[in-house]
């Protein structure tokens, strides 16, 4: 069990960089105020036990919500059985909602993930029911404080940032996802529904929120001076240049994952074994 309070209000709970839950998870969120808790993202199901753990050690025994960012699975897979252990509605924006419902391997980008090395190879995605489609504006109660959904189709199309909203002692925290993260990087992927374009319409959604604390998807967090940092990449989508994209960085190398190569490799392979 572990976990790494980052602020009086959020404490990070899984992230296998940080070595809190499986080494495929992305960064899993909780956000504990006012007797009342959420999860943002639930990272990939491989072992979802030690999330629901490092909840509990860090005293939150029920949840109210399990706000999703999307539909991939180092962010999605475990929402179903976190939600069974610790409660709460999971929500999504939709396309991404249905895809976490019934989405095949293909639409959820884990074909080609696993080609990559990302997941191991027996991983399966485990589907789960959105109790909550989740609709750009709308604003979530949390233990006096509120949670209001920005909807930015770009890195998915069903991408939803978390603006948390402190009040005066805490400031607006933005949960990204993998919109945008520290250092005004994008994760622009090789994934079904993943499109420059969208990221060019959509991002400056995120322009001029004055958010002082920024929680992305995956790798460090920014608690102070965080909106910069967002609007590095807002600027970039406005000029010709793309900004710095993470996929280089965030990937993984799963010990236990066979990537598949294609046909004629392996015919190749097999040759050489015989020679
Ligand atoms: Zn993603």
């Amino acid at each position: 069990m572990a976990f790494i309070r980052l602020n009086p209000l959020v404490t990070l709970v899984g992230g296998g960089v940080w070595g809190l839950s499986s080494e495929c998870d992305g960064n899993v969120y909780l956000v504990a105020t006012g007797g009342e808790a959420a999860l943002v993202d639930a990272g990939t199901g491989i072992d979802p036990g030690r999330i629901v753990d490092n909840v509990r050690q860090a005293g939150v025994d029920r949840l109210r919500y399990i706000f999703l960012t999307h539909a991939h699975a180092d962010h999605a897979g475990g929402a179903g059985a976190i939600r069974e252990a610790l409660g709460g509605e999971v929500l999504a924006a939709e396309p991404d909602a249905t895809l976490v419902e019934s989405g095949d391997d293909e639409a959820l980008g884990l074909s080609a993930a696993r080609r990559s090395g990302i997941y191991p190879a027996r991983y399966r995605f485990p589907h789960t029911r959105v109790d909550t489609r989740v609709a750009d504006g709308v604003t979530y109660p949390l233990g006096g404080l509120t949670v209001q959904a920005i909807t930015v189709p770009s890195h998915s199309p069903g991408s939803v940032c978390y603006l948390l909203d402190a009040g005066a002692g805490g400031g607006r925290q933005l949960f990204s996802g993998d919109v945008v993260f520290v250092g005004g990087r994008v994760s622009i992927i090789n994934a079904p529904g993943c499109e420059l374009a969208a990221y060019r319409n959509h991002i400056a959604k995120l322009a001029g929120l004055d958010v002082q604390a920024l929680f992305p998807g995956h790798l460090v967090v920014r608690l102070t001076g965080a909106q910069r940092h967002v609007s590095a990449a807002v600027n970039a989508f406005q000029g010709s240049r793309l900004p710095p994209t993470l996929v280089s960085l965030s990937i993984p190398e799963h010990p236990d994952s066979t990537p598949e190569p294609p046909s004629g490799q392996r015919v190749l392979r097999s040759g050489r074994a015989r020679g």
